[in-house]
């Protein structure tokens, strides 16, 4: 298995030579590097490299056409953001203030701060994780610990603001997957590895998506 992840995702074994940053960092990598050294562990193990084990999900957005994450766009998984930096998930292109709905039944993970005056809700589907990004943090109608239904609308859109004060003309849900639940309560999703800048059982949800009932 954890062969299979290193060829799936193109990367080579890595060390972790950098010390953390912080407690939470540390709960992190001491979680990503046991699971790059194939240790067992009930939960990676029972895992696949990529999306196209999880069951059916539900289109995050209603009669959304499925275009804005294809190969060779800009929101596409893997698509390169800066010289050693790769996109982490899918952007579904759609206005702000869009509903977006859960995918699945879950648990509310997290909700907090994501990107460009944005936030994140991060929810566990049962297995594998969902990050769902760049939302409105004023539309945000769950908190941690809460359960969500399938198609139970979670938050909006949101609406990227960069630090000098420029409105995003496209904004988007970024829509990342993880294929295990968090077994140690907040373990970072977002770290230093390269080339993601991701936990190390990030998957490419493409597949997952294209699937989606809409
Ligand atoms: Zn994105």
């Amino acid at each position: 298995m954890s062969s299979i992840r290193r060829c799936i995702h193109g990367r080579t074994k890595k060390k972790t030579n950098n010390p953390p940053r912080d407690q939470a960092h540390s709960t992190h990598e001491t979680l990503s590097h046991r699971n790059e050294e194939g240790h067992p562990n009930e939960t990676i193990g029972k895992t696949k490299p990529d999306s196209t084990a999880i069951a059916k999900i539900l289109f995050p957005i209603a009669g959304h056409d499925r275009k804005s994450y294809k190969a060779g766009t800009p929101g596409e998984f893997g698509h390169r953001r800066t010289k050693v930096r790769k996109h982490a998930g899918c952007d579904i292109y759609a206005a702000a203030g869009t509903p977006i709905r859960a995918v699945e039944n879950g648990t509310v993970l997290f909700t907090h701060a994501f990107y460009y005056r944005t936030d994140e809700v991060t929810v566990d589907h049962g297995g594998y994780i969902v990050r769902y990004g760049e939302v409105d943090p004023e539309s945000i109608n769950v908190k941690i610990g809460d359960k969500v239904k399938r198609g139970q609308v979670i938050a909006n859109v949101g609406q990227l603001i960069t630090p000098s004060g420029e409105k995003y003309k496209q904004c988007m849900l970024h829509f990342e997957m993880y294929s295990s639940s968090t077994p140690i309560k907040n373990a970072m999703l977002t770290n230093d590895s390269k080339p993601y800048c991701r936990r190390s059982d990030l998957i490419n949800p493409t597949a997952t998506l294209d699937a989606a009932d809409d």
